[in-house]
């Protein structure tokens, strides 16, 4: 059958049981379970050209599946979401590898034994590993924030040593900030690991998807009942209102072409945009992403290298090293981190978490609250930092709610 796309000016409204903005993961679990579980109908509203949201991928012009929106790699200890996801896609088995550039010798990230080896020889890495392991425990991981407070010499040593040359120009580049400056939270990710196992991640379920991400959105949405609106803003169809003209005045109903919809409302874009932006923008971060190919087969020993110490540039993707895919050329994409300034060119990437700026969402999340089927969801609509798995295991469990629901509904 295929999606089923369709023109939002086409739409009878009254033929839908759910409305879903954005077709990111957030948006298409819950599309699919509404569906499938409970036979709902479907509309999903998505403002760009094409579903997928962040994990879209395509070929470009030499047939390299590239990814277009930042390198996505699958990875989770979440058991109900990876089984979730193998359902419409087979899996490709793949350990992410990371390498920091540093002044042109290769350091594995997470700083681990084996970076200590590279960076201080291995006589004393031999000394300081051991240090580590006495202090915090073999196999463990250790936040750069707390390895800095340690007060022992040799443990600042290696704390200054990972702090100046893994995390401080990166952070800086990345958002602009320094790693004092960004919530721990956000450097936590990426702690020293006291191992010599030199993975990026070491969830239990690692992968991607054979054919793509693309692939595996389609095999998702091709079900009856979903039907899709691509190239159409929620903003600019969606009639909001409210309960009176104060800017604080809570959201009582939204119409789309003049009728109320009472089904549930899933909205994974950002919350500031639905609103305007009434209260000000919320701040993120932006990318720009600059891809080359070359005719050589590979270009990078891994699947990403981080540029730490070096370059205007965060890090380089080459994505066969991801995708497994047996070709004589090769691309790469460069990531530029850009403070997000001009919505109607950039994207909202990563939402910047500090007290202030979670404050400032709950002020829109608040419109929201006395609507009781409008549900935002998502990196952008909830204003967090969610991996993949996260967000596919939160839609998930929306979608067991709005379901549950509808049944109890039914029932009365
Ligand atoms: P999105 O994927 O952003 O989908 C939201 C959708 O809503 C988009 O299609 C958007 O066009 C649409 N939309 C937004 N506003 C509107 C509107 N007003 N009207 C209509 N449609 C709208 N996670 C991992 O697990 N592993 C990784 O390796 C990884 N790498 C990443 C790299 C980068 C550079 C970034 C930025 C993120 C990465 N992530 C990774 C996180 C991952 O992208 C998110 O967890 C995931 O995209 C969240 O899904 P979502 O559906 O909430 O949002
Ligand atoms: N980070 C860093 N150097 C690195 C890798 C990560 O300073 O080599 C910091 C940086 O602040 C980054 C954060 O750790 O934003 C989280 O890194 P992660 O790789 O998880 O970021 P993402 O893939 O989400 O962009």
């Amino acid at each position: 059958m295929g999606v089923q796309y369709s023109a939002f000016k086409d739409i009878d409204i009254n033929d839908f049981d759910a409305v879903v903005v954005g077709s990111g993961f957030a948006g298409s679990v819950t599309a699919r379970q509404l569906a499938e579980r409970a036979g709902m109908r479907v509309l999903i509203i998505e403002k760009r050209p094409h579903i997928g949201g962040n994990m879209y991928d395509e070929k470009d012009e030499a047939g390299i599946l590239v990814h277009r929106y930042g390198p996505h790699i699958f990875h989770t200890n979440d058991q109900r979401a990876f089984n979730y996801l193998r359902q419409f896609s087979g899996w490709r088995a793949y350990q992410h590898h990371v390498l920091a550039d540093w002044f042109g010798t290769y350091l594995p990230v997470p700083f681990n034994k084996n970076s200590m080896e590279i960076a201080f020889g291995e006589e004393r890495a031999a000394h300081l590993n051991q240090k580590l392991v006495d202090t915090f425990g073999d196999e463990r991981k250790v936040t750069i924030n707390a390895l800095r407070e340690q007060d022992d010499p040799e443990l600042a040593e290696i704390a200054d040593f990972v702090y100046k040359n893994v995390f401080l120009f990166y952070t800086q580049k990345q958002w602009g900030l320094t790693p004092e400056e960004v919530d721990p939270s956000v450097t936590a990710r990426v702690p020293v690991f006291i191992s010599r196992d030199d993975r990026y991640f070491q969830d239990a379920y690692q992968g991607m998807p054979m054919e793509g991400y693309t692939a595996l959105f389609e095999n998702m949405l091709d079900f009856p009942g979903i039907e899709v609106c691509l190239n159409t803003e929620a903003e600019s169809v969606f009639e909001l209102e409210f309960a009176d003209d104060a800017e604080d005045a809570p959201l009582t109903a939204i119409k789309l072409h003049g009728v109320p919809f009472e089904g549930p409302i899933v909205y994974t874009g950002p919350l500031d945009e639905l609103f305007l932006a009434r209260f000000g923008r919320l701040p993120y971060r932006s990318l720009d992403f600059v891809y080359e190919t070359y005719d050589e087969e590979y270009k990078l020993p891994c699947g990403t290298v981080n540029f730490t110490v070096t370059e205007d540039y965060t890090r380089i993707t080459e994505f066969k090293h991801l995708t497994g895919q047996k070709s004589d050329k090769t691309t790469i994409m460069k990531e530029y981190s850009r403070a997000y300034e001009n919505p109607e060119e950039q994207i909202p990437y990563y939402a910047i978490i500090n007290p202030a700026n979670h404050a400032h969402y709950e002020r829109y999340r608040k419109l929201t609250e006395a609507l009781p089927n409008f549900h935002p969801l998502g990196r952008l609509a909830e204003y967090r930092y969610y991996n993949m798995d996260n967000i596919v295991g939160l839609a998930l469990d929306l979608s067991d709610k709005l379901i549950a629901e509808a049944t109890a509904a039914e029932g009365a």
